[in-house]
């Protein structure tokens, strides 16, 4: 038997109408389907470029819920406060949402459930933000995972479910309850120093995610294995700010890399195998919440990290002024885009945290205020990795050396002349976008001239290594 009460549909990092596990059931049940985002301490607490990124993501979705004839209700405040405002409002019988894995969203979700319950009301969560769930994948001796290779080889072979459709219909309420104004949030305020060049590079939404899935498998995933390394190259699916937001699913993901596959395009399962590269980091973030804050292998906490993040050499890092090209190419691509390409992430997590012993925290952070890909199991086990203090870390000995890394990976210098302007007689756009991207007390200016690097590279190795050495861990 169908229930006519209404159901809420709380939208969070699930900002997409297909494959929403949450969303079909919502409208299986039978009644209207009221689809609420909050914002909520959590969401109000993300860094300056996620908080910018998610509005533009809820704006977008409301969109696509109104062209189906429903609508997106949106409220501030406490998420528990909100929803028991709403179902006694709408009668709604019952709250369905997809789940979140970071701890302060579980905290939040199970209290709200709990609360939910006790009040007779429906509350549910679905999965979707993941393939596999973090508690289905044990070891043989039933823990879980510390290295990737044989996490990928227990779940490589696994049937992920097949995406499901869009729903034809959504049921709508007679009359909508009240919804807030998403300008009054202001949630690009911290963004003033240079949303209107970021926003040039945003793959805004659900529509414009599944199109460039599709573009990726058609014309560059027989390539990924090779071109993923080379940032100056369109390689990759750069689909991660969509998965980030849920704008598209993994699923959705997974199966159009398996046809590939099937159809014998070579870095199709390389593709594969990167998507469960996200799947582990949220492994670890299930299992070990230590990892988005403090060092995974403790013995690290006796390193003697330097941890101002006010230091002149963090802010040339920040600024993209460390006079070593492919770091500063990529800290503007992120300042500029909102994202970086995955070499660059290695190699200037790597010189942060070895050429200037920077504890990875602060490079962590900037990334959280940074990327609007952010992701925090993701952001947290790459800064790990690249510190040396992660699981399944690059060890700490292995310095990236980014003047040999360049050559390999950047021939031609394409990235780096993208990306860099000053002395340069006729600088890429997107090199000078940075000048209008950055807050002006910054002071740079195009015709500065370029710096001589604050640690040259054999001196900041010798020191990194010498540190290492002489620990007493
Ligand atoms: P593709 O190469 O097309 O890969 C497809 C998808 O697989 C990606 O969209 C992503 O969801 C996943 N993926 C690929 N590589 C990784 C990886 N190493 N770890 C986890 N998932 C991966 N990724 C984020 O999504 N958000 C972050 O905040 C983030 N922070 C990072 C910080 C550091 C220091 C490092 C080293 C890596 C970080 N990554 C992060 C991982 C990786 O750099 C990006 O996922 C990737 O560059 C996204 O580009 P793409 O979508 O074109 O990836």
């Amino acid at each position: 038997m169908t229930d006519t009460k209404p159901t809420i549909l709380w939208y969070r990092r699930d900002l997409r109408l297909s494959d929403h596990a949450a969303l079909t059931a919502a409208c299986k049940r039978g009644g209207p389907v009221i689809a609420v985002f909050i914002h909520d301490d959590l969401s109000d607490g993300l860094g300056a470029a996620p908080k910018w990124r998610l509005g533009l993501g809820v704006e977008e979705l409301a969109k696509t819920l109104e062209e189906k004839g429903s609508r997106l209700i949106l409220r501030r405040g406490a998420a528990l406060d909100v929803l028991r405002d709403l179902v006694s409002e709408t009668g709604a019988g019952a709250v369905y949402w997809s789940r979140l894995y970071d701890p302060d969203s579980i905290a939040r979700d199970t209290a709200v459930k709990e609360a939910l319950k006790s009040d007779g009301i429906e509350a549910k969560s679905f999965g979707g933000h993941l393939m596999f769930e973090p508690w289905t994948v044990e070891t043989g001796s039933g823990g879980f995972y510390k290295v990737f290779t044989p996490f990928w080889n227990n779940v490589k072979s696994r049937d992920v479910d097949a995406p499901l459709p869009t729903p034809a219909q959504i049921p709508a309420p007679d009359t909508w309850p009240q919804s807030d104004k998403l300008d009054d949030w202001h949630m690009g305020a911290a963004m003033n120093r240079g949303a209107d060049v970021v926003r040039r590079f945003v793959r805004l939404g659900e529509t414009a995610a599944q199109a460039r899935l599709g573009h990726f498998i058609a014309h560059i995933v027989q390539d990924y294995k090779a071109l993923r390394d080379i940032p100056g190259e369109d390689g990759t699916s750069n689909l991660s700010e969509n998965l980030a937001l849920g704008e598209i699913s993994p699923h959705q993901c997974w199966h159009a890399g398996q046809r590939a596959r099937h159809e014998g395009k070579q870095g199709a399962e390389t593709f594969l195998k990167e998507l469960v590269w996200r799947e582990f980091a949220y492994h670890l973030m299930h299992h070990t919440p230590r990892i988005l804050t403090d060092n995974w292998r403790e013995d690290w906490d006796a390193f003697p990290w330097q941890d101002d993040a006010r230091a002149s050499e963090v802010w040339a890092w920040k600024k993209g002024r460390t006079g070593i090209p492919f770091v500063d190419a990529a800290m503007r691509e992120l300042y500029v885009t909102g994202r970086m390409h995955n070499r660059g992430r290695m190699i200037v997590a790597s010189y942060l945290t070895k050429h200037l012993m920077t504890h990875w925290r602060i490079g962590l952070e900037w990334f959280n205020d940074c990327l609007i890909d952010w992701d925090p199991a993701s952001n947290a086990m790459g800064w790990q990795w690249s510190a040396g203090s992660g699981p399944d870390a690059t060890p700490y000995f292995r310095v990236f050396n980014p003047v040999t890394q360049l050559d390999k990976f950047d021939k031609n210098r394409q990235y780096a002349s993208r990306w860099i302007a000053e002395g340069r007689a006729s600088p890429h756009a997107d090199a000078l976008a940075f000048f209008d991207a950055m807050p002006r007390h910054w002071g740079l200016s195009p015709d500065d001239a370029y710096p001589d690097p604050v640690v040259p590279v054999d001196q900041g190795r010798h020191r990194a290594l010498d540190a290492y050495e002489n620990r007493d861990f």
